[in-house]
């Protein structure tokens, strides 16, 4: 007997993950049909998905580029746009991949949690900043929250034990792993002079330019603080961070009686996606399988938080709450995109956005609307301070 295949958006299907979560689909071809993809700026790769895979529904960021899109698939193809667009596509889909990189991923989130979906979130940053929002409508009928990034889903399959405690009170400490990213080890006066170029070769994994530079500030940690301490529903002060560079041991969860659960793997992002996607079955490909048949050291070590202050200011926005962690990831948005176009310095980010919390003024973040605000206040005051620096 036959299972009937269930449907499946990717949105932000041309980058990194969604480059991933494609190898994965074709390894499932009787599990999963891709029926809704979208992505940014790279049309043509997204119009050969679009043939691949003989999806049905496409979405474009921009107005503008929907005549290019048109042009580029077969007539029968729906063809979407700007974020009104990706909401309409997370509701078309019984399982949602949101890979889109940055706030951008905002309507995905909470339009695929509004209509009862599976939304196997990547895209941290919508999370982070919508949090109070996210937790009114992730207990829609129907619908789950899975997270992708691979901390959260080692973490997701380490509290499996603990589902049955309220507020997991028989969980100490949530700890995320952190590779240390390319400049672990480094001074302050050395990380003074680091370059871009030095901030996108990271050690352990390849991924879109944006995670690499958080992962090179640590900015990422802190963000996976926020995104733990929203998808598990436990405070940023039992969620701690260790550094272990060989990127193996994905995250761990400690329980009050002392005891550690760990998941492990190679670091390949494949995995934490295709759990996603195949839960409660587990898919059969083994993705960055483990060979204990041959030596191997894992090793921990703390973080550095004085070389790395952008943990500490992760803390300090969940301490703050409300809109404080869209303040943060907008700004580090912002600082991140200038950094990547050359008109900031690496060594410059962290502050750039420790002086735009210093504008923050709390919000509790009641609505849409409100949220909208606060990040166009985040991303202008950063934008008036690297003009006044330029
Ligand atoms: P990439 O930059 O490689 O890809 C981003 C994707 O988003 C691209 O498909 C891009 O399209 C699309 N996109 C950007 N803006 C829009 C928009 N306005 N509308 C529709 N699509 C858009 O990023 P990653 O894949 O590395 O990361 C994606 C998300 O996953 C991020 O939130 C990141 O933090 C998270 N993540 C990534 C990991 C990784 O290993 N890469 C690990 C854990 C989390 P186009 O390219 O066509 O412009
Ligand atoms: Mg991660």
């Amino acid at each position: 007997m036959s299972v009937a295949r269930r449907s499946v958006a990717l949105l932000g299907a041309t980058g990194s993950i969604g480059i991933q979560t494609l190898d994965v689909l074709r390894r499932e071809p009787e599990a999963f049909n891709l029926v809704a993809v979208a992505g940014g700026s790279r049309l043509v790769e997204l119009a050969e998905i679009v043939k691949e895979f003989n999806v049905k529904m496409v979405g474009v960021a921009h107005d503008g580029d929907r005549a290019a899109m048109r042009a580029l698939v077969s007539s029968d193809v729906e063809v979407v746009t700007g974020p009104s667009g990706l909401a309409e596509l997370a509701g078309r889909a019984e399982i949602v991949v949101n890979a889109v990189m940055g706030f951008a991923g905002l309507p995905v989130t909470m339009a695929t949690l509004e209509a009862g979906g599976r939304l196997c979130l990547a895209n941290k940053e919508s999370l982070i900043a919508a949090a109070p929002l996210v937790q009114r409508v992730r207990f829609t009928p129907g619908a789950t929250l899975l997270p992708i990034d691979s901390e959260h889903c080692a973490i997701h399959q380490c509290l499996a034990g603990s589902s049955t405690s309220p507020g997991h009170r028989d969980v100490a400490a949530l700890w995320l792993t952190a590779s240390g990213g390319p400049f672990r080890g480094w001074s302050s006066s050395q990380l003074a002079n680091a370059t871009l170029a030095d901030a996108l070769q990271h050690p352990t994994w390849t991924m879109g330019p944006k995670i690499t530079i958080d992962s090179s500030t640590l900015m990422n940690k802190g963000l996976e603080v926020l995104e733990a301490s929203a998808l598990f529903g436990i405070e940023a002060t039992r969620i701690k961070v260790v550094v272990h560079p060989q990127s193996v041991v994905h995250s761990m969860v400690e329980y009050v009686d002392g005891s550690v659960l760990a998941q492990l793997s190679r670091p390949d992002m494949r995995l934490p996606i295709a759990y996603c996607l195949g839960l409660p079955d587990r898919l059969s490909h083994a993705w960055g399988k483990m060979d204990f048949t041959s030596a191997m050291d894992l090793s921990f070590e703390p973080p550095d938080r004085v070389a790395f202050p952008a943990l500490d200011l992760a803390y300090r926005a969940a301490d703050r709450a409300g809109a404080a962690p869209a303040w943060l990831s907008a700004a580090n948005e912002v600082a991140v995109a200038a950094c990547l176009d050359g008109s900031l310095a690496w060594s410059e980010i962290i502050p750039l956005v420790a002086t735009v919390m210093d504008s923050y003024v709390d919000d509790p973040l009641d609505s849409l609307e409100a949220l909208m605000e606060n990040d166009a206040a985040a991303r202008r005051v950063a934008s008036g301070i690297l003009k006044l620096s330029s």
